[in-house]
């Protein structure tokens, strides 16, 4: 029986009244106005400094501590966007920013979301929108396709590679924890290497992996995972009467794009499981796994028929906006036990028929994503984004060149993906310490030019910086006068 009611709202002025119905003409003209605003950003993000002059809080400071009490038009909206929000915005697709790893946004992803968030639609079951769900099956499929994936792999979407490895290893541990032989948490063990993402070991804490069981296996001179010392480790842990649950290799180290060898890792957490469950290979090629497209790059991914899980991430390097991770799983019934929730409100007309997204990852409610990644695929075709790739990386290797004929600067690793890892070293100068300072004042100096945006890393211990090219937009030139303003910058430091 209802116990109680709650009283009926009195303030339904004409005001509240009017805008609670929207005014669709109303609605017209706003969004022209938006998309007239999008496309002279499109036009002129280069023009912007990449890296806002922002002191922490100088932004916050000019924004009430409170709501609005009343509504407020959307030309004073808008106003504040342009005048407080943009200028304390980084541009990630300006073709300054070298920063990090591309974070590609593209007119058909644009155009996609609008429709997206126009539709508003949950996408959590099959039912919530039947197209949501096709759509996101058939653009997996043409993901797979285009990667050469093995028969065996299924693919669903998730908002970011972080909570695709989260979810990999999850599932692993449930192979375990799980089993007919049941094994404790504490006995169970993860392999990954000290360059793996951040993601990886934050991942394993949160699936309730032990701090101490999480292995960081040594690397070779070109940051890639040693197979032999992984096997060395996995079977002095299974002496001490431990269980290797789960090894997660990366495809394009987010420091250096290092390249772990998979076939052999996936050799190794084979032959050591003879007869017993064989730890989960989860596979991160969140930046790299998109050049898997080009069949002079395909080797990139070889092995990972042997592995069984695998995730990059086309709002990447792939020209679909933040967020779609595409997430590759061979044994859907194991993710399926690990992830599925019913409950009598969620309940489907159509058991088995279609995928229910919700019970493939963490969150219930999801987003349309498949709608952007299907425009982008569709508007460029696999031809153009090849080339794109090429490019990118044929520029990596042109700025890679140029530092190698620099006798005042050292390239630390090789050139991959696009990515080149740096410093200025002038000869004479062999202080590390000193080297490191040199460098961060550079970065420092380059960041103030409002030009370029790098980030920087530690390889072998050395401060350095790493340039990567990987931005729709981004040309020749602009890596040109990247290089110059290096040099000069070096040259007065
Ligand atoms: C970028 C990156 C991640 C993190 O990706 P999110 O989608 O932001 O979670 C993880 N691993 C690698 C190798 C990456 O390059």
């Amino acid at each position: 029986m209802p116990t109680e009611e709650f009283p009926l709202p009195t303030d339904f002025s004409p005001e509240s009244a009017r805008l609670l119905r929207p005014d669709v003409e109303e609605f017209r003209q706003q969004a022209h106005e938006v998309v007239e605003w999008m496309a002279e950003y499109l036009a002129r993000v280069g023009e912007l400094p990449v890296q806002p002059d922002a002191a922490p809080g100088s932004i916050r400071v000019r924004l009430p501590a409170t709501p609005p009490e009343h509504p407020e038009p959307m030309e004073s909206i808008l106003a504040d966007f342009r005048n407080i929000v943009m200028p304390g915005m980084t541009h990630w697709n300006h073709p300054g920013f070298f920063g990090f790893f591309p974070a590609n946004t593209s007119p058909p992803s644009i155009l996609a979301e609008m429709l997206t968030a126009t539709l508003g639609a949950q996408c959590m079951s099959w039912s919530t929108s039947p197209a949501a769900t096709e759509l996101e099956q058939v653009t997996m499929e043409w993901l797979a396709w285009m990667l050469k994936l093995p028969e065996g792999f299924t693919g669903v979407i998730q908002d970011t590679a972080s909570a695709a490895t989260l979810v990999a290893l999850i599932t692993a541990r449930d192979r375990f924890t799980r089993a007919t032989q049941p094994r404790r948490i504490e006995e169970l063990t993860v392999y990954t290497s000290p360059e793996a993402n951040s993601s990886v070991a934050k991942g394993a804490r949160l699936a309730g992996f032990l701090p101490d069981r999480i292995r960081f296996v040594e690397t070779d001179e070109g940051f890639a995972m040693r197979p032999d010392v992984l096997a060395d480790l996995m079977a002095e842990d299974r002496e001490a009467g431990l269980t290797p649950a789960a090894v997660v290799a990366t495809v394009g180290t987010t420091s250096s794009a290092a390249v772990d060898p998979l076939p052999e890792i996936c050799r190794v957490a084979g032959e050591l499981s003879r007869g017993r469950p064989r730890p989960w290979v989860h596979v991160d090629a969140a930046f790299a796994g998109s050049a898997a497209i080009l069949p002079e790059m395909r080797f990139i991914l070889e092995g990972v028929e042997a592995a069984d899980s695998l995730v990059f991430n086309p709002h990447k390097w792939l020209l679909v906006n933040f967020d779609c991770s595409a997430y590759f799983v061979r044994d859907v019934p194991a993710l399926l036990r690990s992830f599925s929730a019913s409950a009598h409100y969620l309940h489907a007309p159509h058991p088995g028929a279609a995928p229910d997204y919700r019970d493939w990852g963490i969150p219930l409610g999801r987003r349309f994503r498949a709608l952007k990644l299907w425009f982008v695929l569709r508007r460029y075709g696999v031809t153009v984004l090849q080339t794109m790739l090429r490019e990118h990386m044929r520029l990596g290797e042109l700025f890679a060149a140029w530092v190698d004929q620099s006798p005042d600067f050292e390239r630390l690793a090789a050139a991959r993906f696009g990515l080149v890892c740096f410093r200025h070293a002038p000869a004479g100068e062999a202080d590390e310490a000193a080297l490191d300072a040199r460098n961060e004042r550079l970065l420092a100096a380059l960041h103030a030019s409002g030009k370029i945006l790098l980030t920087p890393t530690r390889l072998a211990g050395k401060y350095c910086l790493r340039l990567s090219v990987g931005h729709l937009t981004t040309t020749e030139d602009d890596v040109r006068r990247a290089w110059e303003l290096i040099h000069a910058t070096a040259a007065t430091g």
